[in-house]
Parts: C-alpha cells; sequence; structure tokens
C-alpha cells in the first residue's frame, strides 16, 4: 500500500487547480470552433439581413463588437446568434462599432 503524504496531496491539488483555466480556455475555444455555421436562410438572420459577405468594407463582423471569434480566425461566435458562427467577413443590421 502507498502512503501519500499530506504534503503530496497539497501539491496534486494545486497542479489541478492551475491547469483548470487552461482547460477551461481550451473548452470555450473547442466549442466555438464546433458550433456550425449561420445559416443566412435561418429565420432569425433574413430578419436581421445577414450575410456572409459585408457589403461595406468597414463593417464587418470580425470589427463588430458583437464578434467575439479570435482576430485571424475566418469565423467565430456572436453574441446575437448564439451557438453558431458567423463569418468573419460577414455583417448584418445589428452591427455595432467597436469601442476602445
Ligand atoms: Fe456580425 Fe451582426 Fe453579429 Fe455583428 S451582430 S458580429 S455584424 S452577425
Amino acid at each position: 500500500m502507498t502512503n501519500v503524504t499530506r504534503r503530496q496531496v497539497l501539491l496534486m491539488s494545486a497542479g489541478a487547480a492551475a491547469c483548470l483555466p487552461l482547460a477551461l480556455v481550451d473548452g470555450r475555444l473547442a466549442r466555438a470552433a464546433d458550433m456550425p455555421q449561420l445559416d443566412p436562410d435561418n429565420p432569425q438572420a433574413k430578419a436581421l439581413q445577414y450575410t456572409h459577405e459585408s457589403p461595406n468594407p468597414d463593417k464587418k463582423c470580425s470589427n463588430c463588437q458583437l464578434y467575439t471569434g479570435e482576430p485571424d480566425a475566418a469565423w467565430g461566435p456572436c453574441s446575437i446568434f448564439p451557438g453558431k458562427q458567423v463569418a468573419a467577413e460577414g455583417y448584418c443590421s445589428s452591427w455595432v462599432a467597436q469601442t476602445g
């Protein structure tokens, strides 16, 4: 039988706690990448005139306040369309300029 000291238990706990934030970040990124792409024919997308290619180069998902995709990703999450990814080059009528 192996004896585990209190010190070993504390060290293992500290190691697990240190890894938790990384696991959460990796999990968030993995989930975002697994989300389906928004279909422009989705009723909510149609209502907001969503398109995969913005008609205005100055207004696109990648520079919208509501976009949470990675800076160099082609697709990413948007708070208007939970559970879906929108195109970084996309656009909808809810576009909001980024602040700061
Ligand atoms: Fe793109 Fe519209 Fe979402 Fe902004 S609100 S990220 S423009 S889909």
